[in-house]
This record gives structure tokens, C-alpha cells and sequence, in this order.
């Protein structure tokens, strides 16, 4: 029995069984699109492939993606009070936080405050747990859906403070 089973799978991959297989599960798809556009029938209606990077993904929404420092909107301060929890929380040790004690207005007094100087995050050893955003106090760390986070050099995989306030660049790609 097992032998016949060997000489059935040896047989099937001399014959290329799996590759006329799935030729014609692209044929069948090819000639229903065909049919389709004959009768008149949107012809990106018959398309199959995604059309990423013209059309983006819809990613679901629990997704964990590019890291964001969010602002306040009202005052466009940043919503950190640099209390390193995210830093401390994060299991592979990608955040850093700075920090410096300033002495700042408030209303007619001035007091020290402990304020955010820089803040780096390493986007090529982080495993997107989500930890860090669900332990920030204020909330103003976000994992976004954003997923394009290729880049050229190594370098370019820590962002700065100055790229966590902007947001990842997305490229919108004309159809
Ligand atoms: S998502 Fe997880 S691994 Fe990435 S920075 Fe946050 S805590 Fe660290
Ligand atoms: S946990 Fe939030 S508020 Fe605290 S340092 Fe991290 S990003 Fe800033």
C-alpha cells in the first residue's frame, strides 16, 4: 500500500501534477474575468490580484503598525509627560525617553516640570505587542494601522521624536 502511495507520488511530481494544477486555477479565474468584460461588466470588477499600491489594503482594525507620538490638537504640545513607562514596559528595550526638569508658566506662578526632550523608538527589533501604548498614561503613544515601513538603510529604522509627531509619509499612487 505504502509503496503504491511512492510510486503514485513520484509519478504525480514527474507529471508536474501541482503545476497544472494550480495553471488551471488561474486559467478558470482568466476565463470567468474574460466572460465578465465581454458582457459588459466593470473591468476592475474581473480583477483578482490586489492592486496594492494603487489600492491600499484594508488592514483590520485592531492592527498594530507605525508607532505615532500624538499631540494635542488644541495646543500642538506634546501629550508625553516623559514618565518612561513605555520604556520601561516594552519587553525587547526599543524606546528610549529623554527627559530635563524645566521651569515652566503656570498662570502667574513658575514651577519645575519634567518635560520630554527626545524620544526614540527602533521600529527593526519592535514585535508590536502593543504593551507600550496600552501602559501610556495619556495615551499619546499610538501603534497606527500604517504598514508600510520599509526603508533603504538600517538607519532609518529608529525614529526620532521629530518623525513619531509627523506620522509615517504615505504615497498615494494614481489608478
Ligand atoms: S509594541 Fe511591544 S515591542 Fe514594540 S515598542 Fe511597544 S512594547 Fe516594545
Ligand atoms: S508612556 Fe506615554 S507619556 Fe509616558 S513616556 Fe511613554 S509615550 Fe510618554
Amino acid at each position: 500500500m505504502s509503496e503504491r502511495r511512492s510510486i503514485g507520488s513520484v509519478l504525480s511530481r514527474l507529471l508536474l501534477v501541482d503545476l497544472f494544477k494550480g495553471l488551471a486555477v488561474t486559467l478558470r479565474y482568466n476565463a470567468r474575468a474574460l466572460v465578465e468584460a465581454r458582457d459588459g461588466a466593470d473591468p476592475t470588477q474581473a480583477i483578482y490580484t490586489a492592486q496594492y499600491p494603487k489600492e491600499r489594503p484594508l488592514v483590520g482594525e485592531r492592527w498594530r503598525g507605525a508607532p505615532k507620538l500624538n499631540n494635542d490638537p488644541r495646543t500642538g504640545e506634546s501629550l508625553c509627560i516623559a514618565c518612561n513607562i513605555c520604556a520601561l514596559v516594552c519587553p525587547v528595550d526599543v524606546i528610549s525617553v529623554g527627559q530635563a526638569n524645566r521651569e515652566v508658566r503656570d498662570g502667574e506662578k513658575r514651577k519645575k516640570k519634567k518635560v520630554l526632550t527626545t524620544f526614540e523608538f527602533d521600529t527593526s527589533r519592535c514585535m508590536f505587542c502593543g504593551l507600550c501604548q496600552e501602559q501610556c498614561p495619556t495615551l499619546c503613544l499610538e501603534l497606527t494601522q500604517e504598514f508600510e515601513l520599509a526603508v533603504e538603510s538600517r538607519a532609518g529604522l529608529v525614529w526620532d521624536r521629530e518623525m513619531l509627531e509627523k506620522g509615517i509619509h504615505v504615497v498615494t499612487y494614481k489608478k
